[in-house]
């Protein structure tokens, strides 16, 4: 199978900075690369589509590897409402940030050059180095709700 080619710079780059590129850190890579944007998984979300795949990759492995991809910078990691963590491809755009529903999970997406700004700002005089800037607005959208279930999802 033909492997395409910024999949394969990102590999390249992995590599580059030490870290062994196997199969299970490739596929799960590949999975974020292919998502829809704007989508954002979980560890679980994740593990179903790898099961739904047949590879044979544990839970506590996706975890892993979501940590370390994140923390060489090609996931974000998101702390939504939920109280578990999401995940989304660390693209070379200006970071963006999100809305969150805390009725219906739902999540919106949004850039602004002010937030990004401050956040430069403020790692200027604390003389730290970004990695990322996050901005959550934690709101109810105007979606229908359901009291008790919810009833719609991102
Ligand atoms: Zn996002
Ligand atoms: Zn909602």
């Amino acid at each position: 199978m033909q492997k395409d080619s910024t999949a394969e710079n990102v590999f390249q780059n992995l590599r580059s900075k030490g870290l062994r590129v196997t199969p299970q850190r490739e596929k799960i890579l590949q999975i974020f690369m292919e998502l829809k944007d704007g989508t954002h998984l979980s560890a679980e979300d994740l593990f179903k589509m790898l099961e739904k795949k047949n590879e044979n990759i544990s839970l506590a492995t996706t975890y892993r590897t979501l940590k370390l991809l994140s923390q060489f910078g090609y996931l974000r990691e998101l702390d939504f409402a939920e109280g578990h963590k999401h995940y989304e491809l660390n693209e070379d755009k200006r970071p963006h940030h999100h809305i969150i529903c805390l009725n219906c999970n739902k999540t919106m997406e949004f850039e602004d050059d002010i937030v990004n700004q401050v956040g430069y700002r403020i790692a200027e005089e604390r003389g730290v180095e970004i990695v990322d800037i996050q901005f959550k607005i934690y709101a109810i959208c105007p979606g229908e709700h359901d009291d008790v279930n919810k009833t719609h999802r991102s």
